[in-house]
């Protein structure tokens, strides 16, 4: 059986030319770029034009460019940065979504229990948090201003630009975990008044355990991982060559090619929206338009999304519930429920998450095999006649 992978919104395959990249750099410039020697020395031009490569993805300066071990490390260090910054000024206020990544959310609540206020947005049925809401919420003490570019689960996009304007304007520093954005949707630090951003590299066939913090100039970076002089004394540890190499060359590659890939698996994702639209009782969570290219995610009422993950694998197909890091526990995804939608509704969701390296006919085996088990599910399922002759059930 050949294997079909949808969930890309987990991780991604990496790219040849990654790979490439990343064996030249362990087997030939296995220097330590700290080393004064000659091969430490080329390891050293390799990581600072890896720097200056993915300073140009996002129209940075390389200077503002920190390499981290992924995504959940850059935001950690973006938030507590703001946090401790604004604390010395009497600011302990941040304003954020109530459907981060955990990655923000547990740091935020880490930063509760020090003291800080939180105030969690909400996202409304759409998945897209509301500019004069965040007008509003803005204070005096507002030491941040942090929400994602594009959410992980339903796949809704941000009014990214409109809020880096008004942070801008009120003087409050704006983070974006543009995690799932990268590679997908075009992303301008400048003209989107980003601060500080965080990017993680196996969302766009990188390598995993690596990402970037992209932190504006003039903002001090607080240290997480203490130790050398790395990363100009605000990330220590040797750095991870082979790895930020092969980021470099996907990030490139994802940013070049971004338009095209973008209009095809986009394609593919409005077939498969078009394809699932006859099943009774099912809803597309998350606004039909302002989504990423590759993400759609679905309820199907009546049934549970573990029963429907297991019976499309059986079927060589690999998606998701929603997010990787909630799989394995039986509560439903605190983002479907920010987003207002009944917890016996959310049980039963279904994120697909394509890339430029499915096809055509990959898609319409899903599409069947999506019918196939949603009917075997619900005529099996001890609730489904209930919900069809429209009773409450929890
Ligand atoms: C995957 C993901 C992360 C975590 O990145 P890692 O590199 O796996 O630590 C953070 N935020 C979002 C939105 C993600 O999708």
């Amino acid at each position: 059986m050949k294997t079909i992978y949808v969930d890309n919104a987990a991780t991604t395959r990496l790219s040849d030319s990654a790979l490439d990249a990343m064996k030249d750099m362990m087997q030939d410039v296995y220097g330590n770029p700290s080393s004064l020697h000659h091969i430490g020395q080329i390891a050293k031009e390799r990581l600072e034009d890896a720097r200056a490569r993915v300073a140009k993805c996002i129209n940075a300066n390389p200077n503002e460019i920190y390499f981290t071990s992924g995504g959940s490390e850059a935001d950690n260090q973006a938030i507590v940065t703001a946090a401790y910054n604004g604390a010395k000024k009497g600011k302990k206020h941040i304003i954020s979504s109530k459907f981060e990544h955990h990655a923000v959310l547990h740091t935020l609540d880490k930063l509760e229990k020090e003291g800080f206020e939180i105030q969690l947005l909400d996202v409304y049925e759409n998945g897209i948090v509301r500019v004069e809401d965040v007008a509003n919420a803005i204070r005096e003490d507002t030491a941040l201003v942090t929400i994602m570019t594009a959410n992980n689960e339903v796949g809704t996009v941000q009014p990214i630009k409109e809020i880096g304007a008004l942070c801008k304007e009120r003087k409050v520093i704006f983070h974006t975990d543009a995690v799932q954005a990268i590679g997908h949707i075009p992303v301008d630090v400048q003209d989107m008044n980003i601060d500080m951003l965080s990017v993680s590299a196996h969302k766009f066939h990188g390598p995993k355990g690596v990402g970037v913090l992209y932190c504006r100039k003039g903002i001090i970076l607080q240290n997480i991982i203490n130790g050398g002089a790395q990363e100009r004394g605000k990330r220590a540890g040797t750095e991870n060559m082979a790895s930020i190499v092969g980021m470099a060359k996907a990030m490139e590659d994802a940013v070049n090619n971004l338009e095209s890939n973008a209009q095809y698996v986009s394609r593919l994702r409005d077939r498969i929206i078009e394809g699932c639209s006859d099943i009774e009782l099912h809803r597309l969570n998350g606004d039909r338009y302002k989504r990423l290219p590759g993400t759609v995610n679905f309820c199907f009422e009546g049934i549970e999304g573990e029963g429907l993950l297991l019976l499309l694998d059986q079927d060589g197909i690999c998606a998701s519930s929603g997010s990787a890091c909630t799989s394995g526990s039986l509560d439903p995804s605190h983002v479907l429920l920010s987003m207002g939608i009944p917890v016996a509704v959310a049980h039963g969701s279904l994120r697909i998450s394509l890339s430029e390296y499915n096809t055509e006919e990959e898609v319409e085996t899903i599409i069947k095999s999506i019918h196939k088990v949603v009917s075997y599910l619900r005529s099996i399922s001890p609730v489904w006649e209930k919900i069809q002759n429209g009773e409450e059930v929890l």
